[in-house]
C-alpha cells in the first residue's frame, strides 16, 4: 500500500515548529508494516491544493496534516473539495460540537470558527474530541473522475488532535485495507556493543536469501537497529539468523532502550544499583533515573572527578592511585567495590577514563576507559574500553558498555571483551 504524507504550514519551512507529525506517523505506520512512501511539506496557501492532487495520484492513501482551523491561512479543506468539485454543505453535527466547545468555555461561537462546520459532500466528518477543526475522510471513489484511486484524510496539525484521530479513525480504516488484512509484521532487534558493519557481514547474505524479508539497519544512541519486516514466517526466519549470531547482544525486541531493560530487571529481581562515575559525569544515572519507576532500583550515585573524590567518597587508596594511574583496572574495581560498600546496593558500576580532547598520554590515549561492575556475591569484572571522540559521544558510548555489563551479569550471560 503507498501512503504519503502532505504536512502543510508555512512553519514547518520557517522551522519554526518541527514536522513531529510526520515522524510520528511514519512510526505508527510501520508497525503496521506499512512504509510512508514519501513526504512532502508545503507553505500555507493556494499550494496545498497541487501537493494533495500529486500525491494522491501516485498513492493508494494521502494523510493531509494541519491548515484546517478558522484564521484564513487555513485552507486545506477549501482546496480539497475545489480540487474534487465539492460543494461545501454545513453539517449540524459538527456545529453542534463546536456551540458545545465553546459554551463550555463560555465563549461564542465566532463566524471563523463556523466555517469549521462546512464539510464537503461526500466527505465523512472524523471527531476532534481535543479541539474545534474535525478531520475529514474523502472515499477513493470521490477522485475517480479524476482518474485517481486514493483515500484522502484531512488531519489537524497540533499533535494532541492529530494523533488520537490517527489511532481512532485512520489506523482501523488502513488495517482493513492492507491486502493481507495486516499480517505483516514487524521486529526491531535491538543489538549493543557490535558495529553495523560487523552485523552486515556476519549476517546480511543469509537474511537476504530469506523470502519477503524486508531488512533495514538504524544506528541510535550506540545501538544498532536491526529492523525485520515482512509475513510473520519470514520475520521469525530472520530473527532466528540474527539471535544465532548476536543473541547475547541483543537488549530488546520491543524498541526499548538498555537502561529501561535493566531497570525492569532488577525490578523483578528487588535489587539495588549504586553508580561511582568520574569521565561520564553521572551520565549512567542520569540514564538510569530516565526510566518511570528507577526510584524502586537506584538509591546511591557518586559523580568522582578528582582523585581526592574517589579517596573520599568510595574509599580508593591514594596509593593505589600514586602506583597504577587514576585511569586503570585496579582503580575501576576499588571505585565499584567502594561504591558498593557504601551504598549496601547489590550491583555498583564504575567508569574512569580520558574523554579528552586533553590528558591523553601515550600509554593511556584519550579515549581510553576502565569500566568494573561490583556485585554482591559475584566477583568484580572488569573491561577496557577505547572510544575517541567528542566528549558527549565518549560519554554515551562509555555509559553504553558499562550498562551493557550489567545487562549481561543480571542476565547470565559472559562478558564480551
Ligand atoms: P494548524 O492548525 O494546522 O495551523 O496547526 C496548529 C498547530 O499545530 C501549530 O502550533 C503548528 O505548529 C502545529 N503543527 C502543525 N503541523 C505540525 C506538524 N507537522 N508537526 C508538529 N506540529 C505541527
Ligand atoms: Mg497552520
Amino acid at each position: 500500500m503507498r501512503v504519503e504524507l502532505v504536512n502543510t504550514g508555512t512553519e514547518l519551512l520557517l522551522g519554526d515548529t518541527i514536522n513531529t507529525n510526520a515522524a510520528w506517523i511514519g512510526q505508527r505506520l510501520a508497525a503496521l508494516g506499512i512504509q510512508v512512501t514519501r513526504q512532502t511539506i508545503v507553505p500555507d496557501g493556494a499550494v496545498i491544493r497541487v501537493a494533495i492532487a500529486e500525491a494522491a495520484q501516485r498513492s493508494d492513501v494521502v494523510l493531509v496534516s494541519g491548515g484546517l482551523g478558522p484564521t484564513n491561512d487555513d485552507l486545506t479543506r477549501e482546496s480539497t473539495a475545489e480540487l474534487l468539485s465539492l460543494p461545501m454543505e454545513l453539517n449540524e453535527g459538527v456545529l453542534g460540537h463546536l456551540n458545545e466547545y465553546f459554551s463550555k468555555r463560555g465563549k461564542p461561537v465566532s463566524e471563523a470558527t463556523k466555517r469549521q462546520a462546512m464539510v464537503p459532500r461526500g466527505a465523512q466528518v472524523m471527531p476532534n474530541p481535543f479541539g474545534t477543526a474535525p478531520g475529514l475522510y474523502f472515499p477513493a471513489a470521490l477522485g475517480e473522475m479524476l482518474g485517481w484511486n486514493a483515500h484522502i484524510f484531512l488531519l489537524p496539525g497540533p499533535p494532541r488532535e492529530l494523533k488520537p484521530m490517527i489511532k481512532n479513525e485512520v489506523e482501523p480504516k488502513l488495517r482493513e485495507w492492507l491486502p493481507d488484512g495486516g499480517s505483516r509484521r514487524v521486529l526491531y532487534l535491538k543489538v549493543t556493543g557490535v558495529g553495523e558493519s560487523d552485523i552486515v557481514e556476519a549476517v546480511e547474505k543469509r537474511l537476504e536469501c530469506v523470502p519477503g524479508l524486508d531488512l533495514g539497519y538504524c544506528i541510535r544512541g550506540g545501538d544498532v537497529d536491526v529492523r525485520l519486516a515482512g509475513a510473520q514466517s519470514s520475520v521469525d526466519a530472520g530473527a532466528a539468523i540474527v539471535r544465532e549470531a548476536f543473541g547475547d547482544c541483543i537488549t530488546s525486541e520491543d524498541r526499548r532502550i538498555i537502561e529501561e531493560v535493566i531497570v525492569q530487571f532488577l525490578t523483578e529481581r528487588g535489587e539495588w544499583l549504586a553508580t561511582a562515575e568520574s569521565c561520564t559525569g553521572g551520565t549512567i544515572a542520569n540514564r538510569i533515573t530516565d526510566v518511570s519507576g528507577s526510584s524502586r532500583v537506584f538509591g546511591h550515585g557518586w559523580v568522582t572527578y578528582a582523585n581526592e573524590a574517589k579517596q573520599q567518597h568510595l574509599g580508593v587508596p591514594a596509593a593505589l592511585i600514586e602506583k597504577h594511574g587514576v585511569v586503570s583496572e585496579e582503580v575501576a574495581r576499588a571505585m565499584a567495590e567502594g561504591a558498593l560498600k557504601n551504598s549496601g546496593a547489590d550491583h555498583a558500576l564504575s567508569v574512569t577514563g580520558i574523554a579528552g580532547p586533553t590528558g591523553g598520554t601515550p600509554e593511556k590515549p584519550v579515549g581510553t576507559v576502565w569500566i568494573a561492575l561490583a556485585s554482591k556475591n559475584a566477583e568484580t569484572w572488569t573491561m577496557k574500553r577505547f572510544s575517541p571522540g567528542a566528549r558527549d559521544r565518549f560519554k554515551l558510548l562509555t555509559s553504553q558498555a558499562a550498562l551493557d555489563m550489567l545487562r549481561r551479569r543480571l542476565c547470565g550471560i559472559a562478558l564480551r571483551q
